[in-house]
């Protein structure tokens, strides 16, 4: 798959620029400033699925302004249609590379077929058991807290402190804390917060709102113990000040092009692991 412009840094930083920067920088380098096209891989096209059928049914709930669609309209037959339709646009995507796309223990389209749909079924089966509603507060028709959409600058004195983030969900919970999710259908929860410790950093600085609550909800199994103390984190610690500091490490890095790669067990699963000159010694650019 090509690289298909000339290496430009981004305009702007999100989570997933900090996370692959950390975890590898020529793989930063080769999918963000030189914008190579990772190989498709079956865990991203089934996760995908099961992110917008969630999307699309909370859109729904979200628009009837009824705090009760959920319980009286969501059922398995729409939660199968709305995970085939966002599966197959997936798989049109993958194109003619479908049948090299990676796959994680042989977990390909049948797999997803099998146990997508079930993954948005514990999301609701979960949600309805503890009564989260959403956040009442979102008040753009066009910015529901549904990928909840920020675009701010974290400092702003400094262009270069501009997040974007696109939160999952915003929740309020019975007791009016406000909460901000993050949908997983990977098997590992995130061994850290700081993914919804920028969404809370980014919330701040766009809207004075203060949410100080995440959770990752893992989707993958039933989550009937979801979410323990285990799983509600704290994110008191998450200023925007504090984000930004990892955002301008991250632009220092880029100006300085500091790309260094992390070969490691990961690698035999990159994307992009063709055109990474540390797993290709040949592939000198
Ligand atoms: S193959 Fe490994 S070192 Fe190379 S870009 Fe991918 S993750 Fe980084």
């Amino acid at each position: 798959m090509e690289s298909l412009t000339e290496p430009s840094a981004p305009e702007y930083t999100s989570y997933s620029q900090l996370t692959t920067y950390a975890e590898c920088g020529e793989k930063y380098r080769l999918t963000r400033m030189n914008k190579h096209v990772e190989m498709p891989a079956w865990w991203n096209a089934g996760g995908s699925a099961v992110h917008d059928a969630t999307e699309t049914i909370d859109k729904w709930w979200w628009d009837s302004g009824e705090p009760d669609w959920l319980a009286n309209n969501v059922n398995d037959e729409m939660i199968t249609d709305q995970f085939i339709i966002a599966f197959d646009k997936e798989v049109e995507k993958m194109g003619e590379h479908k049948d090299e796309a990676r796959a994680s223990r042989g977990q390909k389209h049948e797999w997803w077929m099998e146990h997508g749909p079930g993954m948005v079924r514990h999301y609701y089966d979960w949600l309805l058991a503890i009564g989260w509603k959403l956040w009442s507060g979102a008040t753009d028709p066009d910015n529901p807290p549904v990928e909840y959409m920020i675009d701010t600058k974290l400092d702003p004195s400094t262009e270069d402190s501009r997040v974007l983030c696109y939160i999952d969900r915003i929740f309020e919970t019975p007791g009016g804390s406000l909460v901000v999710a993050d949908l997983k259908t990977g098997a590992r929860k995130p061994s850290s917060p700081l993914q919804l410790g920028v969404y809370r950093a980014g919330l701040l600085a766009a809207t004075g709102v203060d949410v100080t609550l995440g959770c990752y909800l893992m989707c993958r199994k039933p989550m009937a113990d979801q979410p323990t103390t285990e799983y509600l984190m704290g994110l008191d610690n998450y200023s925007p000040t504090h984000i930004n500091k990892y955002v301008q490490n991250l632009r220092r890095g880029i100006e300085a092009e500091v790309f260094m790669p992390n070969r490691n067990s990961f690698c035999k699963t990159c994307g992009v692991r063709q055109y990474c000159w540390a797993a290709n010694p040949q592939c000198f650019l």
